[in-house]
């Protein structure tokens, strides 16, 4: 199965498409975590874009379906993949579907108030991209990721004026894929809240993706 998941910063793409990997066992490809990844290593593309996703703009959607056009080719996702954080604009839903065709694409539907709330308490583990919340998705011991014991970081844009812009960039550029995809008969939505745990938001993916 190929799927897109869309919707604000901060609506549990990330989460609930580490659940949907294992479920599914198909790879979970986050454009977010493949820029980190280059930013972390230094390589030319992380250079290239570090400034970018520091202030929580776009990376040009040249250079963005490039990446995602190499990663998709990769044999583990001949049989699916899950797309968390691609497309954002409608050019880069035009170039997904010249190059293959999505099966569906689960919409997060959640408030601005509730993405800041969760995205202010947001902490990612730098290596593995596992993600947490100090007060809904706490660790296990704080400030450690569960598995790896490492500590756990504040992303940059995860800070108060980086999540302002990223809200606007959302609405302007990524919002229009809802219209796009629902005129497709793509579009399969779930609508999530803080409460919310991530087992129950995944049941919701679930049961949306088999109705
Ligand atoms: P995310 O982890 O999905 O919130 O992405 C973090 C940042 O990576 C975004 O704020 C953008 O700077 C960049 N990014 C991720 N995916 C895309 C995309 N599809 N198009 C352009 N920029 C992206």
């Amino acid at each position: 199965m190929k799927m897109v998941f869309l919707g604000p910063p901060g609506a549990g793409k990330g989460t609930i498409a580490a659940k949907a990997k294992d479920y599914y066992g198909i790879p979970h490809i986050s454009t977010g975590d493949l820029f980190r990844n280059n930013i972390k290593n230094e390589t030319p593309l992380g250079l290239q874009v570090k400034s970018i996703l520091g202030s929580g703009g776009l990376v040009p959607d040249s250079i963005t379906i490039e990446m995602v056009r190499n990663r998709i080719s990769e044999s583990d996702c001949a049989k699916g993949f899950i797309l968390d954080g691609f497309p954002r604009t409608i050019a880069q839903a035009d170039a997904l579907a010249e190059m293959t065709d999505i099966d569906a694409v689960v919409n997060f539907d959640i408030s601005s108030e509730e993405v800041i709330e969760r995205l202010s308490g947001r902490r990612m583990c730098p290596s593995t991209g596992r993600i947490y919340h100090i007060v809904f998705n706490p660790p296990k011991v704080a400030g450690k990721d569960d598995e790896t014991g490492e500590d756990l970081i504040q992303r940059d844009d995860d800070k108060e004026d980086a999540i302002k812009h990223r809200l606007e960039v959302y609405t302007s550029q990524t919002q229009p894929l809802i219209d796009y995809y629902t005129e497709r008969g793509l579009i399969r939505n779930v609508k999530t809240n803080n409460r919310l745990q991530p087992e129950d938001v995944f049941e919701l993916t679930k049961k949306a993706l088999n109705g």
